[in-house]
């Protein structure tokens, strides 16, 4: 049987391979390190950790990462098996011995059969290889990152992300804020009324470019502050630094909007969040990546009237990262629309984070190996942690046309991104009617529940559409 190449022997890359290898089927892994290495990488061990050693939360009925361990487990993860093998005490999270781990997916890469590992940088996959997996992370060696641009298309291969946060719809304070397109634009696809804008007075605007120059920020790697950002993408804290009123003049702009409760009085700042995601429970702040710390974020932004009480799904940022525009590139199963025997796996494409980096590894490696097997294409559950994945990076995400960084930008797991419930749970198990956080968690709780019992159902057999049908 022709063998289905992995480009890149990272979180993704190694987790595809076990899956692949795990159902019969052989596998060619192509890792570059030691050869060549990255500006983050250190060791030539497969899947290298190469910043934190944690792999976040692994509570499953109440946090999204948790549960996304919870599901890799209950499908066979390998990631899954070293890192639990190489646990080390981290309270709540899963944090791991680095060097066991990374030392432990590599010795059961090597040991396996059907596995061929070669030490070597592939800058174009050949045409005879049928079935590749691109899992060459976020820092994709540059040969092979221009491959992928001239299939791509220019615009389509991002090589910095400019993450502005992201907000739970349901803890935006609408007695304070309101729908309104500028100038009631309707643009196409859209309403007129398609941003949430929280307006500031004068006073307010001066305090928060106050607490934005003072605010404590991260500083660029080395090897990241050589690669400009355009001026499309600057961090806000960079806008207010080049002058008081350029934010008002930018993203922060109030013209063409008007707050219906006070319709006589012009707002002197407005900040706008636009729908982030088909299912409209997540919204973004436009126009505000950054690189204030993340503690910091949450201080300022929550002084932005209407946010006060904001839960974010995702904080801001700026980093060097190569990742695709995959909801218009990929189809349902990570395939390159334009190139089909070219899938793609891990932080590339626009998942973030080393867990979900594995867990795009293990769908990508099932869905190649089901393709090579003739079976039918079965996708997670849209309901389940995966299938919530796969819904953000093939299609859940809505395309704007905004001047600026590109709206789709990665991400980790979090529960904006799952289908919402049909019934909220409203009383706890004593009969009490549940309210503030004890309604969020019971919220969590309830998605968890479905996820795990769909995904079982997927295990046994069970048939599920798309997560973006
Ligand atoms: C500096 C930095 C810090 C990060 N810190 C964290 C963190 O603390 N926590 C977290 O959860 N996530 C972090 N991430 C994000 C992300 O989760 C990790 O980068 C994760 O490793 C991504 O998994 P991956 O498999 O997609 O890519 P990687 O794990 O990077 O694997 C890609 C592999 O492909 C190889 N490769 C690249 N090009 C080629 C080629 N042409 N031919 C052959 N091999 C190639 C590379 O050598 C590498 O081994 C960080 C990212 C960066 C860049």
């Amino acid at each position: 049987m022709q063998p289905i190449h992995i480009i890149g022997g990272g979180l993704a890359g190694s987790e595809a391979a076990w899956q692949i290898a795990g159902r019969g089927v052989p596998v060619v892994l192509h890792e570059m390190r030691p050869v060549q290495s990255t500006a983050a990488h250190k060791t030539e061990a497969l899947a290298e950790l190469v910043c934190s050693n944690s792999f976040r939360s692994d509570e499953r009925e109440t946090n999204a990462v948790g549960l996304l361990h919870e599901e890799m487990r209950r499908l066979g993860s390998l990631i899954m098996r070293c890192g639990d093998a190489n646990q080390v005490p981290a309270g709540g999270a899963l944090a791991v011995d680095r060097d066991g781990f990374s030392a432990a997916v590599t010795a059961a890469l090597e040991a396996h059969p059907l596995i061929q590992i070669r030490r070597e940088e592939i800058a174009l996959p050949p045409d005879e290889w049928d079935s590749v997996i691109l899992a060459t992370g976020p820092l994709t060696s540059p040969a092979l990152a221009d491959a992928i641009r001239k299939l791509t298309g220019e615009d389509s291969l991002a090589f910095f992300d400019a993450i502005a946060p992201i907000v739970h719809r349901d803890s935006i304070d609408m007695s304070v804020a309101w729908f309104q397109s500028r100038y009631d634009k309707a643009g196409p696809g859209g309403s007129g009324a398609d941003y949430i804008n929280c307006p500031m007075t004068r006073a307010q605007y001066d305090a928060f470019i106050d607490a934005l120059l003072a605010g404590d920020k991260t500083s660029f790697h080395e090897w990241e502050a050589n690669t400009p950002y355009f001026d499309g993408c600057l961090p806000i804290e960079v806008m207010a630094e080049r002058g008081r009123e350029t934010l008002r003049h930018g993203p922060m702009k109030p013209f063409g909007l008007t707050n219906p409760r006070q319709p006589d009085v012009k707002a002197y700042a407005v900040v706008q969040l636009r729908q982030d995601n088909k299912l409209g429970t997540l919204f973004n702040m436009v126009g505000f990546q950054t690189k204030l710390k993340h503690a910091e974020q949450v201080r300022i932004f929550r002084t932005i009237p209407a946010l006060e009480k904001a839960e974010f799904a995702r904080l801001g940022g700026v980093h060097r990262n190569t990742f695709l525009n995959s909801p218009k590139l990929l189809d349902a199963t990570l395939r390159l629309k334009a190139a089909p025997r070219l899938r793609f796996a891990g932080q590339i494409t626009g998942c973030e984070g080393y867990v979900e980096s594995a867990a795009v590894g293990l769908m990508a490696g099932r869905l190649a190996v089901a393709e090579r097997l003739g079976e039918p294409v079965s996708l997670p559950p849209p309901t389940s942690a995966h299938g919530a994945l796969l819904g953000h990076i093939t299609g859940g995400h809505i395309e704007t046309i905004d001047a600026g960084p590109r709206s789709f930008q990665p991400m980790n797991v979090n529960f904006g991104l799952f289908p919402p419930l049909t019934r909220m749970p409203t009383r706890g198990p004593d009969g009490e009617r549940l309210r503030g956080p004890a309604k969020t968690i019971a919220r969590k709780r309830a998605l968890s529940q479905r996820a795990l019992a769909d995904l079982d159902r997927w295990i046994a057999g069970d048939a599920f559409p798309a997560a973006a049908e």
